[in-house]
């Protein structure tokens, strides 16, 4: 199974979707944690990126576009994978449709996380004093809900267009908003996703 996850920084997007990738058996694929990796390990490319993730600005598409399609065809996810973070724009969308498709395979289904503001920032202040996050300060906060709101949410659209989109009321226990999660999913031949 192909699923994109999709939801506002703060909105518990990694936490269930680590848990989703494992109750599905499918590979986790996080652009942030790749973009981090690249970034500690000082690739270019790792070096590149932090100009961006730093100020809480997205990434290149060319560049996160790279780095996310090279690993989805990797043999470990002929299966499926779980996409946290990827697309977050229009252009992104589209490439992976396209690649996807060259590959036989396509999107099952995406599913957006929503919680409201006042709790996301909230969420997020307590992360970046716990995890020590560069990029989980007041100011990047609130700059990178903006980038949310103007480069992500025009996805929606995209994606009820093709019928893809499902959202889940982020609010509550994990154990909750997991259910929530598991209610949506398209059922597959041979597959038990309950
Ligand atoms: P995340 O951990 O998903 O919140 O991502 C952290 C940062 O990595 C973002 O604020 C962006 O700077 C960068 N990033 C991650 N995924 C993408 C993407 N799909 N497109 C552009 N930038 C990205």
């Amino acid at each position: 199974m192909h699923v994109v996850f999709m939801g506002p920084p703060g909105s518990g997007k990694g936490t269930q979707a680590t848990r989703l990738a494992r109750h599905l058996g499918i590979v986790h694929l996080s652009t942030g944690d790749m973009l981090r990796q690249a970034k500690r390990a000082g690739t270019p490319l790792g070096l590149e990126a932090a100009s961006y993730m730093d100020q809480g600005h997205l990434a290149p598409d060319a560049l996160v576009v790279q780095v996310l399609i090279d690993r989805i065809l990797e043999p470990d996810c002929a299966n499926g994978a779980l996409l946290d973070g990827f697309p977050r724009t229009i252009k992104q969308a589209v490439a992976l449709d396209e690649h996807l498709q060259q590959a036989d395979r396509r999107l099952d289904v995406v599913i957006e996380l929503e919680v409201d503001e006042d709790e996301l920032i909230s969420r997020l202040m307590s992360r970046g004093e716990r995890d020590n996050r560069v990029d989980d300060n007041l100011e990047t906060i609130r700059r990178r809900l903006e980038v949310y709101q103007r480069q992500t949410t025009p996805l929606r659209g995209y994606y009820v267009n093709q019928h893809r989109l499902a959202k889940v009321d982020g609010a509550g226990t994990m154990d909750e908003v997991f259910d929530r999660i598991l209610a949506v999913l398209p059922e597959k031949e041979g597959q038990c996703v309950g």
